[in-house]
């Protein structure tokens, strides 16, 4: 291995930079010269591929989004733009390639290198810990601790006036964020995707935090939860209890931005690094995660056809705690 290109794909997440910065690093002391690729599957397609040097990669670990840039790509599903992109990597002579995204993004990577045979390694870089092979994802951690700062707040008003607030936070599909956040801020009620909601049961949980002289209540929404988002789950809830005095914050972007935790630039730092050595050892069509603080490498295959599971335990502990 002589060249190796990097790119971010898909949302952007909190730690992407400390994972390109790890690879361009761990490239260096390879003797590899490390290439970067500019929006993602985009700029493999439109050969916007440059050479990095350490220096380019000095003072952003700290820095939240990619320096890289993202971008959604459509041409990149078609035969024709794959095509394109293949021939850039060979215009550029780039021995392996690591894709740092998300669920899609190593979609288009196993099906590229069923096609073109090209060394692909894939790193989880998502806020939303959806993927299957890893307990956390690059940027997760982060987004946790940003909901968490912003409820805190949220609960400070929420309990000097007696109220209700209904916060919806990022998960279309699947409802890590909802669930850890809502632990870590005592929420009341946390609706997730992955479980049924009964807007009965949280009308029950809520008059008895009423009877119990809760000052304020928090209930926790994942937007993709099938309750609807907190506007329609407040609507709900004012059908049955007219009198509450709620109110609903949507958190929306933020939770994508800002410096990332330490937790998210050791695991960027650690997937990166182990990336290049991946491609070293030969290693391809893979996604590198960490399982029980171990680093493991799964087949795109598999990551991309499993669902990551919402944990039980942690389910039932956000039950019991919220009495
Ligand atoms: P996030 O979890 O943040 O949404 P992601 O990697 O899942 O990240 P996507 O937009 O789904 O984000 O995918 C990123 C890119 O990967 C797409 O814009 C597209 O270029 C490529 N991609 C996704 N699915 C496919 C596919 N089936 N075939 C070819 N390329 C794909």
């Amino acid at each position: 291995m002589k060249k190796i290109g990097v790119f971010t794909s898909g949302g952007d997440a909190p730690g992407m930079n400390a994972a390109i910065r790890a690879v361009v690093r761990t490239c260096f002391y390879n003797n590899i010269q490390p290439y970067g690729i500019y929006e993602g599957y985009k700029g493999l397609i439109e050969g916007d591929i440059h050479p990095l040097t350490s220096k380019d990669v000095s003072n952003i670990i700290q820095r939240g989004g990619t320096f890289l840039k993202s971008a959604r790509c459509k041409e990149f599903h078609t035969k024709e733009g794959r095509q394109e992109a293949y021939n850039n990597i060979k215009k550029y002579e780039l021995d392996g390639i690591v894709a740092i995204g998300g669920d899609g993004t190593f979609t288009g990577a196993k099906i590229f290198n069923s096609e073109f045979s090209i060394p692909f390694v894939g790193l989880p870089g998502t806020i939303d810990n959806d993927l299957f092979g890893t307990d956390y994802t690059i940027g997760y951690d982060t987004a946790l601790n940003t909901v968490i700062e912003a409820v805190d707040k949220i609960r400070d008003t929420a309990n000097s006036h007696n109220r209700l607030f209904i916060v919806e936070v990022m998960g279309r599909d699947a409802g890590f964020i909802a669930l850890r956040s809502g632990i870590a801020v005592g929420a009341e009620a946390i609706l997730v995707p992955e479980t049924q909601t009964y807007i009965n049961e949280l009308v029950t949980k809520l008059e008895s935090g009423t009877k119990n002289h809760k000052n304020s209540m928090i209930v926790i929404v994942a937007e993709g939860d099938d309750a609807g988002g907190a506007y329609k789950v407040a609507e709900k809830v004012k059908e049955h209890c007219p009198n509450y005095d709620s109110r609903v914050t949507i958190l929306g972007h933020i939770q994508r931005g800002g410096s990332p935790s330490a937790m998210d630039r050791v695991l960027a730092s650690r997937l990166g690094n182990a990336a290049v050595d991946a491609l070293l050892a030969n290693k391809t069509n893979i996604m590198i995660g960490v399982v029980n603080n171990e680093i493991t490498y799964i087949p795109f295959s598999k990551a991309t056809k499993h669902h990551q599971k919402l944990n039980a335990d942690l389910l039932k502990l956000a039950e019991v705690l919220s009495f």
